[in-house]
């Protein structure tokens, strides 16, 4: 039977948002990233949305706390749907958040692996748009979103002191859902390193869709 919920893990600047996307759009599922869904509330204006846009402007990533109860209302409204997860679960509770929201549904997991040295040397290179939330890999450190004009600038978290912090964090708090999904028999492991086009068609491949 194939998977109706399929998440996609993988180290910061491992390019799981990117396969997620084209991943969903390829099989007709609905695309769920924690990105996205912020940036939705932050447009909405509510108060939580306006918390959480001080916190996106000073380059800061959004506590868990905020971004739960948003989560599992969305998560809720697609109970019956086929999805793609793109940053969420993050750690072992979400992780079981996650099984008592679906607790019928089948589940894939996509691990996609690249080494901390590429890692760091992605991370170090990435841009923010301070105006539509566009992420991008500058090659001669670009200044200007080409969608739209913004700024492009490096949030604190991508800056060099902090990128080694995020990696072990990740390592740290990642690690065991992959651990706790492999003990399922869930888990695919991707090679991440190579270009984007060729991941996507490795996950292609293992996914048989
Ligand atoms: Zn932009």
């Amino acid at each position: 039977m194939l998977p109706n919920v399929i998440i996609l893990l993988g180290g910061p600047a491992s390019g799981k948002g990117t396969q997620a996307k084209v991943l969903a759009k390829r099989i007709g599922y609905t695309y769920f990233g924690t990105g996205d869904l912020m940036r939705a509330e932050v447009e909405k204006g509510t108060d939580l949305g306006k918390t959480m846009a001080d916190l996106m402007n000073r380059g800061k990533l959004v506590p868990d706390k905020l971004t739960i109860p948003i989560v599992i209302n969305r998560l809720e409204e697609l109970r019956s749907t086929n999805i793609v997860l793109d940053g969420f679960p993050r750690n072992l509770d979400q992780a079981e958040i996650l099984q008592d929201v679906f607790p019928n549904e089948n589940f894939l997991v996509l691990n996609i692996e690249v080494s901390g040295d590429e890692l760091l040397k992605r991370m170090s290179s990435r841009r923010i748009c301070d105006k539509c939330g566009n992420i991008i890999t500058v090659k001669n450190d670009e200044k200007v979103c080409e969608k739209c004009g913004g700024n492009l600038i490096q949030r604190d978290d991508d800056k060099p002191e902090v990128l080694t912090k995020r990696i072990q964090s990740y390592e740290e708090q990642t690690k065991p859902i992959i651990a706790y999904y492999r003990e399922k028999g869930l888990v695919r492991d991707i090679d991440g390193q190579p270009p984007i086009e060729e991941v996507t068609k490795e996950i292609f491949n293992y996914t048989d869709f």
